[in-house]
């Protein structure tokens, strides 16, 4: 196990326990705190050692020792939680009222619908999304509708949103909040926790559901294939690319080897630290997932659903097994990797998946 407590500095650990083996999720969260860590588009890279032992860098990181049983204290309290879909209120499909939200969003255009409103009801005054596009992702604060709107559909691969916090700070924001993938969510409870980076100011986390991100080859490859002239590009199944009527799509398989290696000892395909997490419905292309979890989030959500913002109905039940199958094969599979050292889980929560069947 990683632990927090060691005779190298924090600089040190975050190279020689995430960044040398691969294991950089690029959420962004380590960088904006000292001159001596940079991001290279979606790369992280130390370029001169602090010697600080306690550096917020290896603190936040999502992929250093990480406890979900504490954070998950942090949004939650001390309730119960099922192992699989994590600390849940209400499990829905959703998408936004207005069509033009709709027709721009990924699937429901959820995120979008609820992230103005939340900016609009005065529940965060900026959000750290993605802007740019599929072939190049930027992170954004966003402080306006229009802003937000622009950040619609999803970039598969690692925007580091979390890297502008310090920005949104200097530029003073105070209820700042993100979406991002589960490793950013993950990272932005550490954060909260931070009082010296004003981690406070993170007052809402709408997380995406995320089996995977690509690595900035994946940007080269859409090039040489030719398919940077495509608008929008989604992963149903095959990986599809669509530009007004003009469609084409490549076998997964193709794109497979450029998921990054982070993501394959990712625990969290559901954002599960996150106030709601939201996905596809695999199903249903106009519709979301919306996981509503704590308080706040279910407060938004159901404020929205009343305010005609986003429309909610029944999760189909027949289906639910399925995502409940999905989500304990991936945590199983993590489990079982011999470098998965970060994660922090009780020896019943671990014996839940490894033990045969685990009931999911
Ligand atoms: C890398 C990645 C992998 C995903 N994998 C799955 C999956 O396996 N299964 C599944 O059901 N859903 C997955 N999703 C989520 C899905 O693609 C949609 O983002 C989600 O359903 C929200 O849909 P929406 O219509 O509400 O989105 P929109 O209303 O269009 O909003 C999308 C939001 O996502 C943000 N965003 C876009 N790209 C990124 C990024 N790279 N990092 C952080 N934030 C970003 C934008 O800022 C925007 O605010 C993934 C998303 C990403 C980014």
């Amino acid at each position: 196990m990683q632990k927090c407590v060691s005779v190298h500095n924090s600089a040190e650990r975050l190279v020689s326990d995430v960044i040398k083996p691969g294991l950089c999720s690029g959420c962004g969260a380590c960088i904006g705190y000292c001159p001596y860590i940079k991001s290279f588009g979606e790369r992280v890279g130390v370029v001169h050692d602090c010697k600080k032992s306690e550096g917020t860098c290896y603190r936040v990181c999502p992929r250093a020792a990480t406890s979900f049983t504490n954070l998950r204290k942090i949004p939650f309290g001390d309730v119960e939680t099922d192992p699989v879909f994590g600390s849940f209120k209400e499990i829905n499909y959703a998408r936004a009222c207005d069509e033009d939200i709709r027709s721009r969003g990924q699937y429901g255009g959820v995120v979008t619908a609820l992230s103005i409103y939340a900016l609009q009801t005065g529940v965060i005054d900026s959000a750290l999304m993605t802007g740019g596009s599929f072939t190049g992702a930027r992170p954004f604060i966003a402080s306006s509708a229009g802003e937000i709107l622009a950040c619609t559909g999803s970039k598969y691969t690692a925007a580091p949103n979390l890297s502008v916090f310090q920005d949104a700070v200097k530029e003073g924001f105070n209820n700042i909040g993100v979406v991002g993938r589960p490793c950013q969510c993950t990272a932005a409870r550490k954060m909260q926790q931070v009082a010296e980076i004003k981690g406070e100011r993170i007052s809402l986390i709408i997380g995406l559901f995320c089996m995977g991100s690509f690595s900035p080859e994946f940007y080269k490859f859409i090039k040489e294939k030719g398919l940077d002239e495509y608008e929008k590009m989604d992963i149903p199944g095959d990986v599809n690319f669509k530009k007004d009527n003009k469609e084409t799509s490549l076998p997964y398989d193709e794109v497979r080897e450029y998921i990054r290696n982070s993501c394959s000892i990712c625990f969290d395909p559901l954002s599960e630290l996150a106030d709601l997490s939201v996905g596809s419905t695999e199903y249903d292309y106009g519709w979301n997932t919306l996981i509503i979890r704590s308080e706040k989030g279910s407060n938004l959500a159901k404020e929205a659903a009343a305010n005609g913002i986003i429309e909610i109905k029944e999760y189909p039940a027949p289906r639910l097994p399925l995502l409940r199958k999905a989500v304990f094969n991936k945590k199983k599979r993590v489990l079982e990797r011999p470098d998965a050292t970060y994660l922090e889980i009780s020896g019943q929560e671990r014996e839940y998946f490894l033990a045969n069947g685990g009931g999911a």
